[in-house]
């Protein structure tokens, strides 16, 4: 080999890191003169021919990127649903960056894929799922929810023997799915890329909060006739809130004997992990009956980025969706191979940060997660409730609060985007907006694991010095 020397790339991006972390608590959260020209004309140096030492390249990012860099981690981020960083999740990704590992099979990496095993067992455990659940480690949610479509695709066609894998889906009986109004985008991209159209999807109205209502889904299973996925939430993007899993459990189950192949599938991306914690669980009880499960790793879970997790009930289904074999592979090991169980080949060790993030955690401490972020978005709740300058759209049963602005004007759309556009540019928080119901709100997540009350505190004083302001 080649005498390298590390050390200085090393020394020089730990030092560059750990700035960087230290900055965190005082760091304007959206950086300031973010415009694409000037973060342009900051990093255009086009590789010369001569190249660049490697130490003085990430020198040069740490000068020149780390302005534009938002601080996600930082406690005061709100925007979207966007999780922090977990130290333990840190130091083991800097360590898989360091060994360089590729991961697809035991073969040619089994500490990883040993440790990614022991990451999907004890997740699986943590969420309350039935322990035979297969699991793979994937990019995102989005990439979860492929995964599980992809096993719920191969699953139902073959109960009415068509064999997807083999034989594509021209030709193919009908599959319908059935999903909730306002369903979460990334849910319509992964039918898409499973060849699903548009057009083979249903919806079913929800109520207040997002919920899909079971008598709406009922009528519209009664209609339905062949393989039918449905799609609900743990979860939902703008109130938080969760399906009701016993009635969807029970009404799949019903359309499963009336002899319609059928699949459940969750998107947890938010909220998965609420099954962890006793104070929720009922409002989650039902969701081990279903048939499969998407989430994140880095969002509540505060996992870095990126890494989401595809757990299905069915393994041999999940396994005949995304598996393959060749003579060039090693693949008799009788150990677990991390690509049969998600879509890509060559891949970053990335389910070793969640073995690490879980043991750092415990289960104490996942518990907190959950509680913790919820506690702190009803005390968003409570604090704008009372200031008399908002009220609160949705009931705030997890880590996500939907507010109105209230404009004497009557004009509360603006005065939203007022508000937020005043944190964000004095850089004290970061909120984002959504047109719920044509109307324009403010969302709240609370995601990240580094907030704490104070950070509450000031996002909240921030969001009213604003909002006087915008109204004076
Ligand atoms: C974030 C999110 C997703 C997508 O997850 P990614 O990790 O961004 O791919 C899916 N569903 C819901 C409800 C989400 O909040």
């Amino acid at each position: 080999m080649r005498d390298i020397e590390w050390k200085s790339v090393l020394d020089t991006a730990s030092t560059a890191a750990l700035e960087y972390l230290n900055s965190l608590p005082e760091r304007p959260v959206l950086p300031e003169a973010a415009d694409h020209g000037a973060i342009l004309a900051a990093l255009d140096c086009p590789p010369a021919a001569a190249g660049v030492d490697p130490a003085h390249v990430v020198d040069d990012l740490a000068r020149d990127l780390r302005p534009y860099v938002t601080a996600q981690a930082g406690g005061r981020y709100f925007g979207f649903v966007v999780g922090g960083l977990h130290p333990a999740a840190l130091g083991a990704e800097l360590l898989v960056s360091a060994w360089d590992q590729n991961s697809p099979m035991f073969a040619a990496t089994p500490g990883v894929a040993v440790a990614e095993e022991l990451a999907a067992r004890w997740f699986v455990d943590l969420a309350g799922l039935p322990p035979q659940c297969s699991v793979g480690f994937v990019t995102g949610g989005q990439m979860a929810t492929f995964t599980c479509l992809a096993a719920a695709r191969h699953e139902l066609l073959r109960q009415v023997g068509w064999d997807v894998e083999a034989r594509g889906l021209a030709g193919s009986p009908p599959l319908t799915v059935v999903v909730k109004t306002g369903v979460h985008v990334t849910v319509l991209r992964a039918l898409r890329f499973l060849g699903l159209g548009e057009q083979a999807l249903v919806s079913v109205p929800c109520d207040d909060e997002d919920r899909m209502r079971p008598d709406l889904l009922e009528d519209v299973l009664s209609g339905i006739h062949g393989p039918t996925i449905v799609v609900v939430e743990c979860g939902n993007v703008n109130t938080g809130s969760f399906d009701d899993f016993t009635a969807v459990a029970d009404i799949a189950e019903a359309h499963r004997a009336a002899g319609n192949p059928t699949w459940v599938h969750v998107d947890g991306a938010v909220m998965l992990l609420a099954a962890a914690t006793p104070a929720m669980a009922g409002k989650v009880a039902g969701l081990d009956r279903l048939d499969s499960w998407s989430t994140d790793g880095h969002k509540l879970l505060n996992v870095a980025y990126d890494c989401g997790i595809a757990i299905c009930a069915n393994a041999a289904a999940h396994r005949a969706a995304m598996s393959v074999q060749a003579a060039y592979l090693e693949q008799d090991t009788g150990a677990r191979d991390p690509l049969d169980w998600g879509p890509d080949f060559s891949r970053r060790a990335r389910g070793v940060q969640v073995y690490a993030t879980l043991r750092s955690l415990g289960r104490d401490g996942v518990v907190d997660l959950v509680e913790r972020t919820t506690g702190l978005a009803r005390r968003f709740a409570d604090g704008l409730r009372k200031s008399g300058y908002a009220e609160i759209v949705n009931d705030v049963v997890s880590n996500q609060v939907l507010v109105r602005w209230l404009s004497p004007d009557g004009d509360n759309g603006r005065l939203a985007d007022a508000v937020m556009a005043g944190v964000r540019a004095e850089g004290t928080a970061f909120f984002t907006g959504t047109t719920y119901r044509g109307e324009r709100l403010m969302r709240i997540s609370v995601s990240d694991w580094a907030t704490d009350e104070n950070d509450v505190d000031r996002a909240l004083e921030a969001l009213l010095r604003h909002a006087r302001r915008a109204i004076a």
